[in-house]
């Protein structure tokens, strides 16, 4: 099924307007991005010849701040792709309550498929693009899908080629040595983590114990949340990548997880589990359900037979409104993403405010903070749910336009 994200993200946006009596011209006003660029980005290949490449940068709003979020590597990248991820950024940011806007980019490319300078050239023919539109206090990029702290480097490192400046605060998600924070790597899925344990003390009663979990994605957001969970008394039961899942009901060793997918690429084989489909995990009779891999995964197609109570979204986007309205209807509890996935970016302004100032935190003083900051975004969207007596997507769009539309003002 073809379901256009922007489409998805403007139904969320409209629906809590709804809800909340929202100025519908303020509403009108928020669903396009201020502006979007388009590149082209010649690369060398490494056997002399030269292959194009598409590229996009949204700057969907930026009242509250910079224009902010990631940059992904995809083959299946495009415009509206772009809009929307660069929508639910403002949203998200305005969730956590950092002074950013949003913004999102992304490369149409299978990064599998490129050889590290060639794709070392291709991050930096990116730049060469979009350097004039971005900057640390205009738009700061920062890692999504398929890049990470190295490209982050690259990136940084040709945008201060080009503008003759040490402007370390353009990119966040950068690894240690380049400036980057304690903690950021991490952020993501602990992020997830410390919203699920909220979730839990407040559902307690519906939920009782004996909590399974499964989990679509097994990349740096699904691992480090895997990894918060340990304190949470929950057994993860699946986990899957591109190429499938694994299914074990006495419950996957995560660090033996990581271990056999680093050794032999995937996590099919994995010792004491049997092989499911992506499909199949997310149909599996389960108390939460972890959707940390990609958008509109749960559709009208199969959100009937989910059968989870609670829906953590680590993924951007990974529920059409369809799917929405069913799982409302069915009283599950979908935490959306522009709250549970909000850490990474949360980080990053942690990342960023160092940068700025010249500091240098501890992790344990960066996850700290960050927990506060989680359990307080949700204690908004908390009450606020209650107040509206709506979903928590809803209520999470509400604590945002308010925000925005006091920025705005
Ligand atoms: N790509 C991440 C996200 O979707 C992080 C963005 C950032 O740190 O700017 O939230």
């Amino acid at each position: 099924m073809n379901i256009n994200p922007f489409q998805t993200a403007i139904s969320q946006l409209e629906d809590a307007a709804k809800v909340a009596g929202t100025d519908l011209d303020f509403i009108e006003a928020i669903k396009y991005p201020d502006r979007y660029v388009e590149v082209t980005i010649p690369l060398k290949m490494d056997d002399g010849t030269q292959k194009i490449f598409q590229g996009f940068r949204a700057q969907h709003n930026n009242a509250r701040g910079p224009y902010k979020g990631g940059i992904r590597f995809h083959p299946q990248v495009s415009l509206d792709e772009v809009r929307a991820l660069s929508f639910w950024m403002t949203f998200k940011n305005a969730v956590v309550n950092v002074p950013f806007g949003g913004g999102k980019g992304g490369i149409i490319v299978d990064p599998k498929e490129l050889s590290e300078g060639e794709l070392e050239r291709l991050s930096r023919g990116y730049v060469k693009k979009i350097y004039p539109v971005i900057g640390p206090s205009f738009d700061v990029p920062a890692p999504d899908v398929n890049t990470n702290g190295k490209i982050m480097g690259w990136m940084l490192d040709e945008y201060e080629k080009i503008t003759g400046t040490k402007a370390p605060a353009t990119f966040t998600g950068k690894s240690l040595e380049n400036g980057g924070s304690q903690g950021r790597t991490e952020a993501t899925g602990f992020g997830g983590g410390y919203v699920l344990r909220e979730v839990l003390k407040e559902h307690a009663v519906e939920l009782k114990d004996n909590l399974t979990v499964a989990i679509q994605g097994f990349g740096n957001v699904a691992t480090y949340f895997a990894e918060s969970t340990a304190g949470l008394n929950l057994k993860i039961v699946a986990l899957s990548d591109s190429k499938g899942g694994v299914y074990s009901e006495l419950g996957i060793d995560v660090a033996a997880a990581e271990a056999h997918k680093k050794s032999t690429g995937a996590l099919r084989g994995l010792a004491g589990t049997t092989e499911i489909t992506n499909e199949q995990l997310l149909e599996l009779p389960v108390s939460i359900l972890v959707p940390a891999a990609f958008e509109n995964v749960l559709t009208a197609e199969n959100a009937a037979r989910v059968k989870a109570k609670v829906i953590l979204e680590l993924a951007n986007g990974p529920t059409s409104p369809e799917a929405d309205r069913l799982f409302e209807q069915k009283e599950i509890v979908v935490i959306p993403d522009i709250l549970a996935n909000s850490g990474g970016v949360a980080t990053s302004y942690y990342e960023w405010y160092q940068n700025m100032h010249n500091e240098s935190w501890t992790k344990e003083d960066v996850l700290k903070k960050l927990d506060a900051l989680m359990v307080a975004a949700w204690k908004s969207v908390h009450e606020t749910k209650v107040k509206y007596k709506t979903s928590y997507r809803s209520a999470a769009y509400i604590v945002a336009i308010n925000r925005i539309e006091e920025a705005t003002k």
